[in-house]
C-alpha cells in the first residue's frame, strides 16, 4: 500500500494569514469595548489554550474580562461570529495547486490524513471545505485536547488511519516543533516552505511546492 500521508493545515495547506488574524482580533477588541493591541497580545500569551481547550466564546469572554472588558453575551456572540468568518475565509485560501498536488497522490492511492494545532472555529468550520473532501482523516487539537508535538497526537490520527506511526510521512512548515514531534515517533518527515520559513534549522532541502511531493514519493 501507498504509504499514508499526514499533513500539517496552516502555512502548509493553506497560507497562515497572519497578519489578518491579529487585524481581525483587533476588530474584535473594538466589538467587546477593549484595547486593540492588548486583545492581540491576550491571544498570543494563550496559543495554547485556545489550541486545546476553550471554545470561540469562552476565548472571547475570558480574555476581554482578563482586559477589565465587561461584554455583553450579545457583544461576545458578535465578536465570536466574526473570528468564525475569518476562519472559512482562511481555509477557502488553498492554493489551486494544492488541491491538484493532492487529487495526484490520493490518485496514487496515498491515504492523507491532517494535524492541525488549530482552534475552534477552524474545525468548525472545517467538514464543508474543499480540503476536508480531500482528506481521509482529519485531527484537530481543539478536538483531542493534544498539540503538535505532543506524540500522543501523531499516534492517535496513525491509529485513525489504522496504521503504525512508523508507516506515515509527515509534510509540514514546521511551526511548534511539529517536525521533531513527527520524527521522534517514527514517521518520515518532509519540509515545505511554500507559505513559511518556519523551521530553516531542520536539515535537507525545503519543498517548494506540495506538487514535488508525488514524484518524490514514486
Ligand atoms: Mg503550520
Amino acid at each position: 500500500m501507498p504509504r499514508p500521508l499526514i499533513f500539517d493545515l496552516f502555512h502548509t495547506l493553506v497560507p497562515g494569514s497572519d497578519a489578518e488574524r491579529d487585524r481581525v482580533v483587533g476588530e474584535m477588541a473594538l466589538m467587546v469595548g477593549v484595547e486593540p493591541s492588548a486583545l492581540v497580545a491576550a491571544y498570543h500569551a494563550t496559543w495554547r489554550d485556545r489550541m486545546t481547550g476553550w471554545d470561540v466564546a469562552e476565548t472571547v469572554r475570558i480574555l476581554a474580562g482578563r482586559l477589565g472588558g465587561t461584554p455583553t453575551e450579545d457583544q461576545v456572540a458578535r465578536a465570536a461570529a466574526h473570528r468564525r468568518e475569518l476562519a472559512v475565509r482562511l481555509l477557502d485560501r488553498v492554493p489551486e495547486t494544492t488541491l491538484a498536488a493532492l487529487d495526484a497522490l490520493r490518485a496514487q492511492g496515498h491515504p492523507i490524513g491532517l494535524i492541525s494545532n488549530a482552534t475552534a472555529e477552524t474545525a468548525e468550520a472545517w467538514p464543508v471545505t474543499r480540503l476536508a473532501r480531500r482528506i481521509d482523516v482529519a485531527v484537530f487539537s481543539c478536538d483531542v485536547r493534544l498539540a503538535k508535538p505532543d506524540p500522543a497526537i501523531y499516534r492517535l490520527t496513525a491509529g485513525r488511519l489504522g496504521v503504525d506511526p512508523t508507516d506515515c510521512v509527515f509534510v509540514g512548515d514546521g511551526a511548534d516543533g511539529e517536525l521533531a514531534g513527527a520524527a521522534a515517533v517514527g514517521m518520515r518527515v518532509f519540509r515545505t516552505a511554500e507559505h513559511n520559513d518556519s523551521d530553516p534549522a531542520w536539515t535537507g532541502r525545503p519543498l517548494a511546492t506540495l506538487g514535488e511531493l508525488a514524484a518524490l514519493l514514486r
